[in-house]
């Protein structure tokens, strides 16, 4: 029987449990194992806590006597690498957030294993990604006994909670060598908006918005939407680098995707292609971004935003 390991920063856990790209991760890996889903929390956490884990699909759960999390990449590969050793793992889950991504690279180091990034479907053994700035979705499958995933948010439905209870098992955080220790962490003001690497909605601003992102942030809060930019945008400081889309920001892979007044470059895409629907608002008919739009609005985003916006409202009330 296949065992499934999911990868897990314990500051990802709060009192309502995982959030919910691990609870998509371990929903995947439920789906999978029938019935061998082992996590590796990556801090020492209360046994009621790990074993709650129970209730998102994990059977069993392994805590470090030490906390790796605050280490860069090199301990929390060090101790994901002793997990996949003690469960016997076949496969690693983890979130696709560049600091996961780092992991797996490490941990395949490790493990002589076949890491696969961008992840958005897991069939058995073959994983589906989207490759070379997203013109191409391929199915890849690593030839190596074990196998690391890294998987984009939103590619399924997280399951339901349920009411079962994991079993717990304390491990030997390994000595992880030479790595840097994070001291200090602010947490970012809070927008009051979902985060855009894995909100189900995303609106983004371009060129187009010719600085004022009001329209935009807008309808994202119409729709409880987070908001996102093109490089040009990010570029002109109109807005912070951290919304932006694509090969050179963030990947995103919501349910909705709305570009404003971006013109669809090869590289805006690469970070936004996968997601499942993409309407593009853009005053240029022959804008390319309009080749991947499900649905595509021929017009001024000044005038169309507004009434967007105002219509949801309304029909939410
Ligand atoms: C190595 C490299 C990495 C890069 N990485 C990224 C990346 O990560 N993300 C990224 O986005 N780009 C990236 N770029 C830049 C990319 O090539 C494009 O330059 C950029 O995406 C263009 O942004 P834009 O679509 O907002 O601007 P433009 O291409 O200038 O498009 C603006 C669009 O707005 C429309 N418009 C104008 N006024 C209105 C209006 N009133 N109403 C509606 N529509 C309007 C126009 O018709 C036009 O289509 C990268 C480039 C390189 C070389």
């Amino acid at each position: 029987m296949s065992t499934t390991l999911v990868y897990l920063d314990a500051r990802s856990l709060s009192a309502e449990g995982p959030g919910k790209a691990e609870r998509e991760l371990l929903t995947i890996a439920a789906g999978r194992s029938a019935g061998s889903v082992v996590v590796a929390v990556s801090a020492p956490v209360e046994d009621d806590v790990a074993a709650s884990l129970g209730r998102f699909g994990a059977t069993t759960v392994l805590v470090p006597a030490s906390d790796v999390s605050a280490q860069l990449a090199a301990g929390p590969a060090a101790f994901a690498a002793a997990a996949a050793a003690e469960s016997g793992a076949d496969l690693v889950l983890l979130t696709n957030a560049g600091d996961s991504k780092e992991v797996a690279a490490r941990l395949g180091i490790k493990l002589g294993a076949g890491v696969v990034t961008d992840v958005v479907a897991v069939d058995g053994g073959d994983f589906t990604k989207s490759v070379l700035a997203g013109a191409y979705t391929t199915r890849v499958r690593a030839k190596t006994a074990v196998a690391i995933a890294t998987v984009k948010a939103n590619s399924v439905e997280p399951a339901a909670p349920g009411d079962g209870t994991a079993e717990v098992r304390r491990i030997e955080a390994p000595e992880a060598g030479p790595t840097a220790t994070v001291e200090r962490t602010e947490a970012k003001p809070a927008s009051g908006r979902p985060e855009l690497a894995d909100a189900r909605v995303v609106v983004s601003g371009g060129r187009g918005v010719e600085g004022d992102f009001g329209p935009v942030e807008q309808l994202a809060d119409a729709l409880g939407a987070a908001v996102g930019a093109s490089r040009a945008a990010t570029d002109a400081g109109w807005i912070e680098h951290s919304y932006q889309v694509g090969q050179t920001g963030k990947t995103v892979s919501p349910q909705l995707y709305i570009a404003v007044g971006i013109s669809g470059a090869v590289q805006h895409k690469a970070g936004m292609q996968t997601a499942q629907t993409i309407v593009a608002v853009n005053s240029d008919p022959d804008a390319p971004i309009f080749e991947i739009a499900d649905l595509g609005i021929v017009g001024d985003l000044t005038e169309i935003l507004p009434q967007a916006a105002e219509e949801i409202k309304r029909r939410k009330a």
